[in-house]
C-alpha cells in the first residue's frame, strides 16, 4: 500500500513483550464546517468538511483468543448489533483478512457516543479498532496506510487517523492535518431521537436546487497550516442545516437556547441530531450543559475540541486509563 500521513506512535515498550489485550478509548468528532457539494458518478457526494474530535469517549477492549479464530463481539447497548453489521466486527475483519491471518478475538464496546448522532460514533470505533488490532497484532502500518483501510469501511473514518482536527475532501479519503489554534470548549446536545445519514442525504438533495461552491474563504483554509479558532467561528456553517430544521424544530430550539446560554455559536453536527456549542471556558461549558440537560428528553455533554489522537493502553502492565 501506498505511505501517505504520519506514523501513530506506539509506546517504546512495545516492542519488548507481547500484550494480549489492549484497551483503547476512542473520541466522537463535530463538523465545525460541513459543505455538501457535488454528485459523484459513484452515487456519493463530495465533502468539503472541518472536523475535529471532542472529548466524549467510547471504550473498546480487544483480547486475543488462544481456542479458536473466531470474532466474538459485545456490546453494553443492546440495540447495537454485535454481529458483521457492526462497524468494528467489519474493521477487525478486513484487518484479520489485509494482514492474511486468522485469529481469535473477543471485542467489548462500551458506547458513551449517542447512536446516529452525527458524531461518527461508529466511525471512530472502526478507527480505534484498527490502531488497536495494529498495536496488538504488531502488524507496522502507518497511520496513512490505516487510514486507507478505514477509507473501505466509512467515509468518516479516515478522519480519525489526523485527529485532532483535519480537513476531509472528496468523499472523506482527502484527509489533511491542521491545526486549531487557541482553546475552547465544546457543549453537544443530543435531543434523543436519531437522523439516519442515507435519509438526511437524500432530504438534502431533493430539497436544494443547486449546489452552492465552496467559498473563497473556506478554500484559503485549505492551504493554512493552522488556523485560529476566532477566524473558525463566523465562517462555520452545515449545508444539512436548511432541510433538516424544517423538520425536526429541536435543532432549531437546541441552537437557540445554546446561544442563550453564552455559546459563540452552535451548529448542527454532521447530519443530526447533535447540536453543539463553543465555549471559551470550561466553566461556562459545564454551566450551559447543565442548564440545557434539564430539558426532558435532552441529553448535553461538555468536553474540551480537539482531544488527543487515539492510543492505547496493553493491559498486562497499564492500570487502565480511565475514559
Ligand atoms: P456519521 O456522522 O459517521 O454519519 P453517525 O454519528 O450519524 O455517523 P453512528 O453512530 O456512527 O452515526 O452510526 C451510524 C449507524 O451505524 C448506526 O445506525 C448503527 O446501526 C451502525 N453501527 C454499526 N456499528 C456501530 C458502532 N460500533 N457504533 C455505532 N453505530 C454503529
Amino acid at each position: 500500500m501506498p505511505l501517505k500521513g504520519d506514523r501513530i506512535r506506539l509506546p517504546n515498550r512495545a516492542a519488548s513483550h507481547t500484550a494480549s489485550a489492549v484497551r483503547i478509548c476512542t473520541p466522537a468528532k463535530i463538523n465545525l464546517i460541513l459543505r455538501v457539494l457535488d454528485r459523484r458518478s459513484d452515487g456519493y457526494h463530495n465533502l468539503w468538511s472541518l472536523m475535529q474530535t471532542v472529548a466524549l469517549e467510547d471504550e473498546l477492549r480487544f483480547q486475543v483468543r488462544a481456542d479458536s479464530t473466531e470474532l466474538r463481539l459485545k456490546c453494553d447497548v443492546a440495540s447495537l448489533p454485535t454481529d458483521r453489521r457492526n462497524l468494528v466486527w467489519r474493521a477487525a475483519a478486513l484487518v484479520l483478512d489485509r494482514a492474511g491471518l486468522q485469529v481469535g478475538l473477543d471485542i467489548e464496546i462500551t458506547k458513551r457516543i449517542p447512536l446516529a448522532a452525527g458524531l461518527g460514533g461508529g466511525s471512530s470505533d472502526a478507527a480505534a479498532t484498527i490502531v488497536a488490532l495494529n498495536h496488538l497484532l504488531r502488524l507496522g502500518w502507518s497511520g496513512g496506510e490505516m487510514a486507507q483501510v478505514g477509507a473501505a469501511l466509512g467515509s468518516d473514518v479516515p478522519f480519525f487517523f489526523f485527529a485532532p482536527s483535519a480537513i476531509v475532501r472528496g468523499r472523506g479519503e482527502d484527509v489533511a492535518a491542521v491545526m486549531v489554534t487557541g482553546a475552547r470548549w465544546v457543549v453537544l446536545v443530543h435531543p434523543g431521537f436519531p437522523i439516519e445519514t442515507r435519509w438526511a442525504y437524500d432530504r438534502l438533495a431533493a430539497t436544494r436546487e443547486h449546489v452552492r461552491p465552496l467559498s473563497e474563504q473556506h478554500s484559503r483554509f485549505a492551504s493554512q497550516a493552522s488556523l485560529a479558532w476566532d477566524d473558525v467561528i463566523p465562517l462555520m456553517e452545515n449545508d444539512f442545516e436548511q432541510p433538516l430544521v424544517p423538520v425536526y424544530d429541536a435543532i432549531r430550539k437546541m441552537k437557540a437556547r445554546l446561544l442563550s446560554e453564552g455559546a459563540e455559536t452552535a451548529l448542527l453536527s454532521g447530519s443530526g441530531a447533535t447540536v453543539f456549542g463553543i465555549f471559551r471556558d470550561e466553566d461556562s461549558a459545564v454551566r450551559a450543559q447543565t442548564s440545557v440537560g434539564q430539558v426532558r428528553g435532552w441529553r448535553a455533554y461538555a468536553g474540551r475540541a480537539g482531544t488527543a489522537s487515539l492510543s492505547c493502553q496493553e493491559e498486562s502492565s497499564d492500570p487502565f486509563r480511565v475514559c
